[in-house]
């Protein structure tokens, strides 16, 4: 089942096996991002892919509708879809599943021996399940331990936030650390693909903005860092204390949520550029373990006036940078700011990815 491969970014040209992986909703929007990026990944190879009865028994090229603009690899071509349920020969399997499926299939696989890493909402907020952004809170992968101990299996769920959440989160992380965050309020405006393939009929979004997103969108912004930037601690997590208000728009843009933040700081406003300073040096365990699908600098800071902006800055890294911008003081609050995340990568199979890697690396794969 491992083939080898040597590695581009290993001068020793040590060969190392590639773990077989599966994508459970590998048709849809980040099933689609989790098969392209996989096609060069060092470390995994994509052995399966899992949809919904209307794809399996299709090949992968038939069943898929391809959207993304590199060509459609074609080992992944020649897959033959499987049915939700079916027993999978790789113990690492990728969740890119619609949420109305999600929960009962995750937890089903979770409990027959598998690691799945999860994009979708159902068991973010389990009690024993990380909702990890590896730079922040890798530490969280310690509830693990119980949440085996609960399903009575070596396997296990971990998840990574919605979209906006991972962007916001990165953004905010280095001031709370370092200054500490009472309440905010975030403004949202998301990319068309963050509502899936079938998402938004063209006739609604061109030329327009929808002020609404559903699936409890903006309950997910305001609860998910609090868990993020929260603390594991005596078996259990416990939640960062400040407050969110986020409103959630759908713009026509394809790619990249852009958001604007204003923030109250609990000790008062402090210095601008020592929180420039924060945010350019802020770094975590995907770059001290060099994991493939870390970004050198996870969040790039933008002196343009005019930026960050989706189309120019989405990409940073192989979309796996936040990006802000515009950081000031806001005459409200304390300090106020512009952040950028690409939404299908660093807000959902490239996160799942880095999410896995950091799991390879600690030996919990
Ligand atoms: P999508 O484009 O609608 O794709 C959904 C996938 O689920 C498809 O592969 C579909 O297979 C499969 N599916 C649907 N019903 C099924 C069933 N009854 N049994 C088995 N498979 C079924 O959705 P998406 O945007 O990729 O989102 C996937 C998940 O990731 C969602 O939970 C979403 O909330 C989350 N997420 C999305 C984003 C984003 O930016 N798009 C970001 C973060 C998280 P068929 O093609 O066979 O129907």
């Amino acid at each position: 089942m491992t083939e080898t491969l040597t590695l581009p970014s290993q001068t020793d040209a040590r060969r190392t096996p590639r773990i077989p992986v599966a994508v459970l909703g590998a048709t849809g929007s980040v099933g689609q991002r989790f098969v392209q990026l996989l096609a060069a990944h060092p470390w995994f190879r994509l052995h399966e892919v899992v949809a919904s009865q209307r794809s399996s028994g299709k090949s992968y090229g038939e069943a898929a509708d391809w959207r993304l603009d590199t060509l459609l690899p074609a080992d992944a071509a020649a897959l033959e879809v499987k049915p939700l349920g079916s027993d999978l020969e790789s113990r690492l399997v990728f969740s890119g599943l619609d949420s109305s499926v999600a929960g009962e299939a995750e937890d089903d696989y979770a409990n027959r021996g598998c690691v799945v890493v999860s994009n979708s909402r159902n068991h973010r907020m389990d009690p024993d399940v990380p909702l990890l952004i590896p730079e922040v809170n890798a530490e969280h992968l310690e509830a693990i331990e119980r949440q085996r101990k609960r399903r009575g299996s070596s396997g296990y769920i971990v998840t990574n936030p919605n979209c906006s959440t991972i962007g916001l989160t990165l953004a905010i992380a280095p001031i709370e650390r370092r200054f500490g965050i009472d309440q905010m309020h975030v403004t949202t405006m998301q990319a068309i693909s963050g509502a899936g393939y079938a998402g938004v009929s063209s006739y609604a979004i061109l030329d327009n903005v929808i002020p609404f997103i559903g699936g409890g969108e903006e309950e997910k912004i305001e609860t998910e860092p609090r868990k993020i930037l929260g603390r594991w601690e005596n078996g259990r997590f416990v939640d960062a204390p400040f407050r969110i208000s986020a409103q959630v728009n759908r713009v026509p843009t394809i790619d990249g949520h852009l958001m604007t933040i204003s923030m109250k700081l609990r000790e008062g406003s402090a210095d601008l550029s020592k929180i420039c300073d924060a945010i350019r040096s802020f770094t975590g365990e995907p770059q001290r373990l060099a994991l493939p699908s870390a970004p050198k600098q996870p969040i790039h800071y933008a002196n343009e006036p005019d930026r960050p902006q989706p189309r120019l800055d989405r990409d940073r890294e192989h979309g796996m940078a936040v990006t802000v911008g515009r950081l000031r003081p806001c005459p409200l609050l304390d300090i106020r700011m512009v952040a950028l995340v690409h939404n299908t990568i660093r807000g959902a199979a490239g996160a799942a990815l880095l999410n896995a890697e950091l799991l390879e690396a600690k030996g919990m794969l």
